[in-house]
């Protein structure tokens, strides 16, 4: 199909994307000196993918501020990544995510992003986690606000369909919007378009059919085209389709976009059953921060991909409380019944828990003594018989937060083709190449870290690529 050429000038960097990445990409590109075009696929209501839902954004340094509680050297965030990623890293890219994430704290601030103390119950993350002023959308309208003040172009309601890309060296995109499509030739282009969560399909081809019965955390807007066109277009691949961030969540979150209000914090306080009233993993094994993200992926693995948390009263007040009320019942009969799952079959789980439940000190701010003997899987910790009515219980589904696979880059942001060399004028950040620093696992705030550094190396480099011409 013959497609009209963009009517305007054409500009130096052409961006996808419209969170944190896109945002901190155009505003170095712009700021030296380059014509930037942002388009975003959302209408602008919704403009700014995952990164409207963030909190935080991890990021070394060396000494106490007035909002961080202590230091956190950059060694010791190497460290925490290693161990979540099990070494699955490239580790040149990683030490610089790190070493650069020192600069993001007075980076933010000067596009007007403001910062404040760590709000109660958000997995202790004071001392290591710059929280946003007003959250991830406050800050997101900062960073738009400062682009669209150093002259930045924005189309929202845009999508990139299609990319004419021959030997790694960028022509133009194809943009579509309100049904009309038009061809966008650029120096350069910047991919910062997340990874490929939102799109079922895809997570089936990955996952099988399992992932229907997945709920997708954050934007349906990043259903990972792109990212198709760039491996397409031979940019060579990172991380495996199967790697990402999931977490256990509220079985009635909405499919997409249900953010962080969803997720339930009251695993370690109960038991977990599958479907066929049966548990299958160590509820008490650690503190839920630091296991939390393992529980999306076991309850993918149940049958239909649906685990019930069940607790009794002694335990409906150690948690920060559900959006949705849980379903109460005064019997665990009545409870079973009403989630759907066989009395009898949950009367005899409960039963062989409680009677596997050694007396102990129950303290669930330490790693206590209340655990099972002789029961499996083993609850290690805060193991106290549910006995006490009512009984409360919750859905949990497995909830994607984002996707690894991803393309290959350089420390210049620069993508890498399958071939082993460089490409001549394609960059990514984000969601899109985060594999490269995640291989697997993750470390609370990281997201966000990698999309600013890689984001500004990209603008850096697009400018830079434009300025050589
Ligand atoms: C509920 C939730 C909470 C989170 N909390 C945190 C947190 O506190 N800290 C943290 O570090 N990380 C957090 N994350 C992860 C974080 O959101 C991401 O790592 C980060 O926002 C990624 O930024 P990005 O710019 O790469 O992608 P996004 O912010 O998702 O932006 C991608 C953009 O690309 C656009 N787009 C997609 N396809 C196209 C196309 N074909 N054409 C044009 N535009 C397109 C989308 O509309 C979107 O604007 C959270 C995620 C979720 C879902």
């Amino acid at each position: 199909m013959r497609v009209p050429a963009f009517d305007s000038s054409i500009p130096d960097v052409l961006i996808a994307g419209g969170g944190n990445a896109a945002l901190c990409a155009a505003i170095v590109a712009a700021r030296a000196g380059a014509q930037v075009l942002l388009v975003e696929r959302a209408p602008k209501s919704y403009r700014g993918g995952n990164t409207r839902h963030t909190r935080n954004m991890r990021v070394a340094h060396d000494a106490a501020n007035e909002i961080l509680t202590g230091p956190y050297p950059v060694a010791e965030f190497w460290d925490d990544l290693l161990r979540v990623t099990k070494g699955r890293t490239n580790e040149e890219l990683a030490q610089l995510t790190l070493e650069q994430s020192s600069e993001l704290w007075d980076f933010l601030w000067a596009q007007g992003v403001r910062y404040q103390p760590s709000l109660g119950g958000t997995l202790s993350l004071g001392r290591t986690n710059a929280f946003f002023l007003g959250g991830g959308r406050t800050m997101l309208n900062a960073l738009y606000h400062t682009a669209e003040d150093l002259g930045v172009a924005i189309r929202y309601d845009t999508t990139l369909v299609d990319l004419a890309i021959h030997d790694g060296h960028f022509e133009h995109a194809v943009l579509e919007h309100d049904g009309q499509r038009e061809t966008v030739p650029a120096q350069s282009f910047i991919a910062a378009s997340g990874g490929f969560e939102a799109n079922l399909e895809w997570l089936i081809e990955a996952w099988g059919p399992a992932a229907r019965n997945f709920i997708i955390r954050g934007t349906p807007y990043n259903r990972g085209e792109v990212l198709r066109l760039l491996l397409d277009a031979g940019v060579a691949q990172v991380a495996d389709a199967k790697q990402g961030h999931a977490v256990a969540i509220d079985g009635r979150a909405p499919k997409f976009d249900g953010g962080i209000v969803t997720r339930l914090d009251c695993v370690p306080f109960g038991i977990v059953l599958n479907n066929h009233a049966e548990r299958f993993y160590d509820e008490g094994e650690d503190f839920w921060p630091k296991r939390y993200a393992i529980w999306g992926r076991l309850v993918a693995d149940q049958p239909d991909q649906v685990g019930h948390v069940i607790i009794d009263e002694k335990s409906i007040r150690l948690f920060m409380p559900s959006v949705f009320d849980p379903v109460t019942a005064d019997t665990i009969e009545e409870l079973a019944t009403q989630i759907g799952l066989d009395p009898e079959a949950v009367r005899a789980s409960i039963d062989a828990f409680n009677t596997a439940c050694q007396p102990g000190h129950f303290d669930h701010t330490t790693h206590d003594d209340c655990a099972t003997e002789g029961l499996t899987p083993p609850k290690s910790h805060w193991a106290r018989p549910i006995d006490t009515p009512p009984f409360y219980a919750y859905t949990l589904r497995p909830g994607i937060t984002f996707t690894y696979l991803g393309v290959q880059v350089d420390r210049q942001a620069r993508m890498q083709m399958a071939n082993g060399q460089p490409a001549d004028n394609l960059y990514a950040a984000g969601e899109i190449m985060a594999g490269n620093v995640l291989g697997e696992g993750y470390l609370a705030g990281i997201g966000m870290t990698i999309g600013s550094v890689f984001g500004r190396l990209a603008g850096a480099s697009a400018a830079e690529h434009r300025s050589q011409r």
